[in-house]
């Protein structure tokens, strides 16, 4: 979609606003990139300078207009399959390129029309959204966190450095500022056990560097998001006031409460170890393995209605590029683990669109068929209040430049 041409859509029906109410028969007017007007008109009442203009998209009967999808966790540097192979394409320029590439178009394809890169340590994800902000490749808008911080010797090595001594932490935040990340991820606690129930493996971040690096960064106007899958480390991260608890797998009722009275948001990330208990990768997994990793999973989304009743902001996020989840695909696998947890389509819908365009900080730009708003929309077949599967197939989509 070129900015300075005008386009119109009409569509049977659309999913409007910030709570996606169905509206039948809308017509909308695009211009400058931006939903300029909606308005209800029926199909056989649309005036021929809409009918004959050249860049007039009539959806069929029986599709919907809603707002493109939003994945809130992704890493364009790994290729969710396999992760030593992924890595040694960062030295491979040209293939690693290739390999981005397919992956941002296969998300258009797949109706994203944001996400948000969680890091890593060669801040390839910055590499990525240039790609598609010089219009180099066609691709979600993407929001970069560059290289994301840790503690010494904690986990994430591959997601970015440490943040040296508690002194070097304004410079720290400095850096990621001068490398262009939109955000800042800091790397709180280790990786959840697939062998023990509960049990997250490696370093705390120590508490008073959590909060000196996100002070320093919220002052610089950056929004924190924090890898935390402990308990302990999401109350650590909520105290410290971060605005993203990302994984959580293990967040209890206070970090479920801290959380909505801070309203901090919450991006599970259910998916990258639902899929460990899946074909293929439950092949290499022993019997109490696939136990442990079930519960865990079972654990994470029967938490999630409790975290909206209390008025926890949920989004939706996939942690794609981990071993095992795909990018684009790997989404509507979230989503529907969503339903499966007891959220109605809707609130999977807005976790997926509203809730994460705030998380990206574009809450003003995404996530809505509103006037005023940019126009990432998509066209799926049939009504996915009803039915997310549908999602599966995305017979239009329009990405604003
Ligand atoms: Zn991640």
């Amino acid at each position: 979609m070129e900015p300075a041409l005008k386009y119109f859509i009409w569509a049977p029906l659309a999913l409007t606003g910030p709570d996606l109410v169905a509206a039948e028969n809308q017509l909308l007017e695009i211009q400058g990139s931006r939903i300029a007007s909606m308005q209800t008109v029926r199909k056989s009442d649309l005036p021929a300078s809409v009918t004959d203009h050249p860049r007039f998209t009539c959806l069929a009967e029986g599709q919907t207009l809603m707002p493109a999808l939003i994945d809130g966790h992704v890493h364009l540097a790994l290729d969710g399959e396999d992760f030593k192979q992924a890595r040694a394409a960062w030295d491979r320029p040209h293939a690693l390129e290739g390999r981005i590439r397919r992956a941002l178009e296969e998300m258009t394809r797949s109706g994203i029309g944001a996400v948000r890169d969680g890091g890593d340590c060669r801040a390839i994800n910055l590499e990525a959204r240039a790609l598609v902000s010089e219009g180099r490749c066609k691709g979600p808008r993407i929001v970069a966190t560059g290289r994301a911080v840790r503690e010494k010797g904690g986990y994430g090595t591959f997601l970015g450095p440490d943040y040296g001594s508690r002194e070097s932490i304004p410079a720290v935040v400095e850096q990621a500022l001068a490398s262009g990340a939109d955000q800042l991820k800091v790397v709180v606690s280790g990786v959840v056990s697939f062998i023990e129930y509960g049990l997250v493996k490696g370093l705390l971040m120590e508490p008073d560097s959590l909060r000196r690096l996100t002070a320093c960064a919220r002052e610089r106007g950056l929004k924190v998001m924090a890898h935390a899958s402990s308990a302990e480390a999401v109350e650590m991260a909520i105290a410290a006031g971060v605005n993203s608890i990302e994984h959580g797998y293990f967040v209890n009722q206070a970090g479920l409460q801290g959380m909505a009275e801070r309203q901090v948001a919450w991006v599970p990330t259910v998916i990258p170890v639902a899929v460990q208990a899946r074909e293929p990768l439950s092949s290499l997994r022993t019997p109490l393995e696939i136990e442990v990793i079930t519960a865990t999973c079972k654990g994470q989304a029967g938490k999630l209605t409790r975290a909206l009743q209390l008025g926890v902001p949920l989004g939706a996020g996939t942690d794609s590029g981990a071993a095992g989840v795909g990018h684009a695909h790997s989404l509507i696998e979230e989503l529907l683990l969503y339903r499966a947890g007891g959220l109605s389509n809707r609130q999977v819908l807005k976790a997926a669109t509203i809730a994460n365009a705030g998380i990206l900080g574009l809450e003003k730009e995404y996530g809505q068929v509103e006037r005023g708003y940019r126009a990432a929309l998509i066209a799926v077949r049939g009504n996915p209040l009803q039915d997310l599967n549908i999602l599966k197939t995305v017979t239009f989509h329009a990405l604003p430049r």
